[in-house]
């Protein structure tokens, strides 16, 4: 694929400041970033948006809100006013667009964090649709099922936004979470023609992972067969950016402009969007 179609998440690059990951993504020659919170924590928001536009990267997506779920009251009501906060930041930056991980709290029974996050997603939607800021909702691999998301499938993702039915809710979808879903090109289809496919993500899953969260491979270096699922989500008429989303303790360790020579070599037998 042409890089200016791939956008990186500024957590894939996690030893870059701010600074460094805006100047590096450009002199590679991709074209979008999706911005990390933690990144810019601190920073004049202001001044990371105007140079993201000065270096000509498209502004994809703030990672991440969400969260949703807690034992009491408080902690839920919390969760609702740190949302807010990132659609604040996402406002600021010029991101049309903020990444959810849903929350899931250890000792809750999935369906009550699910339902916990259906609640906390209605709260947040009003303040979302005034900054005009687009929520999608991550769907993770069932092995984060206990403590960061209870949102765990494709299937149940489109169910729950089918289900609040709100145009600027919808799903990111990451190779990385949904590989192994029987239904997958399916499940993908269904989420492209309710116009809920927000944003895809791509990375690799390795079944000799060292690290249940920071050993994700490059695309091709792992088990989730991502040129298909690619060609699947574009097939079914996706048009935005691949992001790309790689957390490695492996890759982080090395030179990250070498990092970013590899994530380029990855993503060659991916597809363009399609033109019309
Ligand atoms: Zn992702």
């Amino acid at each position: 694929m042409d890089l200016h179609h791939a956008a990186i998440h500024t957590f894939t690059t996690k030893p870059w400041s701010i600074d460094q990951c805006i100047d590096g993504y450009a002199r590679h020659g991709f074209g979008g970033i999706s911005v990390w919170r933690e990144t810019v924590a601190g920073q004049d928001l202001g001044r990371v948006r105007k140079k993201m536009s000065d270096a000509g990267l498209a502004g994809v997506s703030l990672v991440r809100g969400g969260f949703f779920t807690g034992k009491t009251k408080e902690q839920r009501d919390a969760a609702i006013v740190e949302n807010r906060k990132a659609i604040d930041e996402a406002e600021a930056l010029g991101l049309p667009m903020i990444v959810l991980v849903c929350g899931a709290t250890p000792g809750q029974i999935p369906s009550d964090n699910f339902l916990q996050i259906e609640q906390g997603l209605e709260e947040i939607l009003p303040y979302a649709e005034a900054a005009g800021i687009r929520l999608a909702v991550e769907p993770l691999h069932p092995m984060y099922a206990g403590d960061r998301s209870a949102v765990c499938s494709l299937r149940d993702a489109n169910d729950m936004v089918e289900r609040l039915a709100h145009p600027l809710l919808g799903i990111a979808v990451d190779v990385y979470h949904v590989w192994w879903e029987l239904d997958l090109q399916e499940q993908i289809d269904r989420c492209a023609d309710e116009e809920h496919l927000f944003a895809f993500h791509v990375c690799d899953f390795k079944p000799d992972m060292s690290h249940v969260l920071l050993d994700r491979g490059l695309p091709g270096e792992g088990v989730a067969n991502v040129g298909v699922i690619d060609t699947w989500v574009r097939d079914a008429g996706f048009a935005g950016m691949t992001e790309v989303e790689i957390f490695s303790n492996r890759y982080w360790a090395e030179d990250q402009d070498e990092f970013l020579k590899k994530i380029a070599a990855s993503l060659q037998p991916l597809k363009n969007p399609y033109q019309d």
